[in-house]
């Protein structure tokens, strides 16, 4: 009954929700630091702009081409709004990718490890995942491996910048040698869920590059930053030469009005942007202080979440939710991934850490 490729896969688990595994494990409360969800909030422009929603609009369907949208992105990052695609969060532009690019036989190609929605999607897509390796030392993507595993089954190479879970970010300069090195039919994303959070460098993002590569798409989204997870939207800029056929795979109406609303209002809100910026920028300074004093192993960050190393994950995983926190324990062996809380949640979270015993305060080699 099932396509070959769905019987494949693994059973879908529930992520359920921290209200209901509270309430399992018998807590009063736990913060979930595993999504890497935004500690800030959400603009309060954003309840103001709901509030305003013309509720007799719920019985249309919404704006398929998202207009203000698309012309308030495409404004501010100065691309054509006819290349920009609008999906239902990240998650469905991935779905979308590999719907329109990938079949039977192709290879998906990416780093490992990293986010796990693209060998996913792949995967339903019938085709096979090929990992090529992150730098160890540093958690950097390795370019030259991943340009070394194309083959002419290729169809779709990830990169994900800054990279989940490592959260380590590759310069600009690195991305455009390496697309140089991809045949012009392979299409490359660059998932930039995270490139608001890098700082220090005048322009991140390889949206610099899409006028100069006709192969190169870049997503972005408004789950992070802008604290609208729950809201599911993202957008990419494709190539021209797709953007006719990706549009006519996404499905017509996949943005509500209601969730346009709240992205146009998030988005003019740079004020807000600035604040939840510059206050994970500080928990970033003050995470890594806490991990070069104590000797644990990490990379560095250009996210607002951290991976670092300790002995045995689940056992902290397991720790780290009795007292009220849950945090990736099992995407990398070895590793854990936490995202920053609020100042208060930090603090707690250190605490925890220094009392937890079996913390590994040695640095591997
Ligand atoms: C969170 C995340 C996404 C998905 O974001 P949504 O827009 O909420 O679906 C995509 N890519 C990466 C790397 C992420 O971490």
């Amino acid at each position: 009954m099932l396509r070959k490729s769905v019987a494949k896969l693994p059973d879908y688990v529930s992520d359920s929700t921290p209200e209901r595994l509270a309430k399992a494990a018998g807590l009063a409360k736990l913060t979930r630091l595993s999504f890497n969800e935004n500690p800030v909030g959400t603009s309060p422009k954003v309840k103001e702009a709901l509030a305003n929603w013309a509720f007799s609009q719920g019985r249309n369907y919404p704006d398929p081409d998202a207009l203000p949208l698309r012309t308030a992105v495409a404004e501010r990052l100065h691309v054509n709004p006819d290349q920009l695609l609008f999906s239902s969060g990240l998650d469905e532009m991935i779905a979308l990718i590999c719907r329109t690019f990938l079949e039977v036989g192709d290879e998906s190609l990416q780093p490992w490890p990293t986010y796990p929605e693209y060998q996913l999607q792949a995967a339903i897509a019938g085709a096979t995942t090929v990992n090529a390796a992150v730098r160890p030392a540093t958690g950097l993507i390795d370019l030259d491996d991943l340009a070394a595993h194309i083959t002419a089954k290729t169809k779709v190479i990830w990169l994900c910048n800054p990279n989940n879970p490592t959260g380590t970010y590759l310069p600009i300069s690195q991305i455009a040698q390496f697309m140089k090195r991809v045949p012009a039919d392979v299409l490359v994303v660059v998932d930039e869920a995270y490139i608001d959070f890098v700082a220090d460098v005048p322009n991140p993002s390889a949206l610099s590059l899409v006028t100069q590569f006709n192969n190169l798409l870049v997503m972005r989204t408004f789950s992070k930053l802008y604290g609208l997870a729950n809201f599911r939207v993202g957008f990419s800029i494709v190539p021209q030469r797709v953007i006719a056929k990706m549009q006519n795979v996404r499905l017509p109406y996949n943005i509500s009005g209601i969730s346009q609303t709240a992205a146009l209002a998030a988005w003019q809100d740079q004020a807000f942007t600035q604040t939840v910026k510059q206050q994970l920028l500080t928990a970033r300074q003050q995470w890594s202080a806490f991990f070069e004093a104590n000797h644990i192993q990490h990379y560095a960050s250009q996210t607002n979440f951290m991976l670092y190393q300790v002995a045995d994950p689940q056992a902290l995983g397991a720790f780290l939710k009795q007292h009220g926190y849950l945090v990736r324990d099992s995407m990398v062996p070895g590793w854990i991934r936490q995202s920053f809380g609020t100042p208060a949640q930090d603090a707690e979270m250190r605490q925890l850490l220094l009392t937890f015993p079996k913390t590994d305060t040695e640095v591997p080699n």
